[in-house]
């Protein structure tokens, strides 16, 4: 309990929750949410916007205010909501493409989202449409459960999974085992907070399995003279204000002891009463970050609930600036099989680029598409001679293979349009600041990955971004504007590291100044081979900072040609 201004003890945020959680399994509830549809939004108790819907992957949304230049960051509820669908592993059949398709289209305002977790998300959905979107989406084997709230969510992994010429294995079977274990299961709905898995066969680690709470990666190993995959684990990583990557537990984790450790760690996060006391401190990381847990701590604790020991680990070798937005036309493991990646910008899609890329990868293809971690979305299995009709069809559609690196780099979270967390607006600010880039730099070649994120919750993952833009509100002439702060050099694999907060901030409208005078300066001072991370691995923040602000004196006239930039 804490003091209120009234003097009189009232619940904690997490009390709250807990004691909501402990009264009701929403999943057990559906009855109830056809009971709101029938009686309208008026009808719906707090504790259902607030929390019980979340189970269901709903939550309430804002009221699509805050374009760039508007007002938005009010936080304003609107009584629409949106709704997350879980794609596990990002696959998903041309029939659920084109059931989302056809679901965005009658009751989402004709768009969508493709988010960093493979997720699908619609907006603008009313309670009334509500019990009709999840039915239809059941009938085509997909579900919104568990895609918010305090339990698993959408279970990452390769999107190339099975067709990666360079995969070490196809973990995604994997994937949809972890998810039949703990999603809907009553054991697991009342978990601390959000639970994020990622398990991956491919060595690039594209999905991201530093950042989640339980990370699977594959890795081969030799033993009485046989190869053997199995799984290095890591446990406990996370964005959000406080990132954390996950930590590496000394173990090496046979492909038949994969599912008992997922479980085990989902037992033991569940069970670990002190991260139930604070919201905001509810997230596995903290056992290390608060609690004193080590690697070897909680690895005992792990084989403690097992009954068994774990193998010791096994060297291994995270990938190195390995960039993988998958965009283009690339061979298959399969031959002559190739799989085509869409450049999503910020992950928004039309109902009719959802239904086109459902008739495509059907058509020319074998009906199966993929989500990928960077909002984009690949279409697998394409024999040799439909390769070029896809890619019309494709351009028909408005959907490009290939596009600049800012179009190609660029992802972003929700911001204000809907999230009511949101301190700015994201969407339309990064795609107006992806065709300023493109104006400015044309001739620029290199991969680079500019991360949005509306507020410090850093859902847009600026925390492992070349550049993160983290939105913050500042007054200008006695008005407050949106304005981002400058967050650079962060990276995953090898040469992991959280972007660093360089002190520098600007109004949203002159962040694309700022970003070309820095990627100038960067043109102008590298060293020779000097990747952009690198380079601001090297920096300190003050010249980075001086970049920023121009004070490097680095002009357009005096540029080194930007076609000579290694790619
Ligand atoms: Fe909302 Fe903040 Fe997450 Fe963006 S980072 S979606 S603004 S909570």
């Amino acid at each position: 309990m804490e003091q209120g201004n009234t003097g009189v003890l009232k619940e904690t945020k997490a009390q709250r929750a807990e004691r909501l959680k402990k009264a009701k399994n929403p999943w057990e509830c559906f009855a109830e949410i056809e009971e709101f549809a029938k009686q309208g939004f008026g009808s719906i108790p707090e504790e259902w916007l607030k929390t019980y819907f979340r189970w269901w992957g709903v939550y309430t949304q804002g009221d699509g205010a805050g374009v760039l230049g508007g007002k938005g960051g009010e936080g304003k509820a609107a009584p629409y909501f949106m709704v997350r669908i879980r794609i596990p592993n990002g696959f998903l059949r041309s029939d659920q493409l084109r059931t989302v398709a056809r679901i965005a289209e009658k009751h989402a305002r004709g768009f969508a989202d493709l988010t960093v977790r493979q997720n699908i998300q619609l907006h603008w959905v009313t309670i009334e449409s509500l019990p009709e979107i999840f039915r239809t989406l059941w009938q085509c084997g997909l579900t919104t459960m568990a895609a918010c709230g305090d339990d698993t969510r959408n279970i990452t992994g390769c999107p190339l999974a099975g067709v990666d010429a360079a995969e070490i294995c196809d973990a995604s079977p994997l994937v949809f085992e972890a998810q039949k274990m703990l999603v809907g299961a009553e054991e697991f709905y009342n978990l601390p907070r959000k639970f994020k898995i990622c398990i991956t066969g491919c060595p690039v680690w594209c999905s991201y399995p530093e950042i989640n709470d339980v990370g699977l990666t594959a890795q081969k190993r030799k033993l009485n003279g046989q190869w053997e995959t199995g799984f290095s684990v890591r446990v406990g990583g996370g964005l959000s204000s406080q990132p954390h990557f996950a930590v590496r537990l000394p173990a090496f984790v046979r492909w038949d002891q994969a599912m008992p450790v997922v479980k085990g760690i989902a037992e033991i996060f569940r069970d670990s009463d002190c991260l139930r006391e604070a919201r905001e401190r509810a997230r596995l990381k903290y056992l290390f970050l608060r609690h004193g847990w080590t690697a070897e701590s909680f690895l005992q604790g792990l084989e403690e609930r097992l009954g068994f020991h774990l193998d010791p680990p096994e060297p291994e070798e995270p990938p190195s600036d390995v960039y993988r937005d998958h965009v283009g036309i690339y061979p298959q493991k399969q031959p002559g099989r190739f799989y085509v990646g869409i450049a999503v910008l910020r992950g928004r899609v039309t109902a009719q680029q959802l239904a086109a890329a459902a008739d495509l990868a059907e058509r020319y293809g074998s009906g199966e598409a993929r989500i990928t971690g960077m909002q984009n979305l690949l279409i697998v299995n394409v024999p040799k001679h439909h390769v070029d009709p896809l890619a019309d069809g494709l351009e028909a559609a408005e959907l490009r293979i290939s596009a600049s690196p800012f179009w190609r780099g660029a992802i972003s979270c929700t911001g204000t349009e809907f999230c009511k967390l949101a301190i700015t607006e994201t969407k339309g600010f990064t795609r107006w600041l992806v065709g300023e880039l493109e104006k400015r730099m044309p001739g620029f070649n290199q991969h680079l990955k500019i991360d949005v994120t509306g507020c410090p919750n850093s859902c847009g993952q600026h925390w492992i971004a070349d550049i993160g833009l983290e939105g913050k509100r500042i007054k200008i002439d006695g008005k407050l504007v949106d304005a981002y702060y400058f967050c650079l050099g962060g990276a995953v694999g090898k040469h992991q590291a959280f972007s660093r907060h360089i002190g520098y901030r600007c109004p949203a409208d002159e962040v694309p100044d700022a970003i070309t005078r820095l990627l100038y300066a960067y043109l102008g001072e590298r060293e020779e081979g000097e990747n952009f991370r690198n380079f601001c691995a090297r920096a300190a923040d003050e010249e980075l900072r001086a970049a920023l602000a121009g004070e490097i004196a680095v002009s357009a006239s005096e540029n080194p040609s930007l076609d000579a930039v290694p790619c």
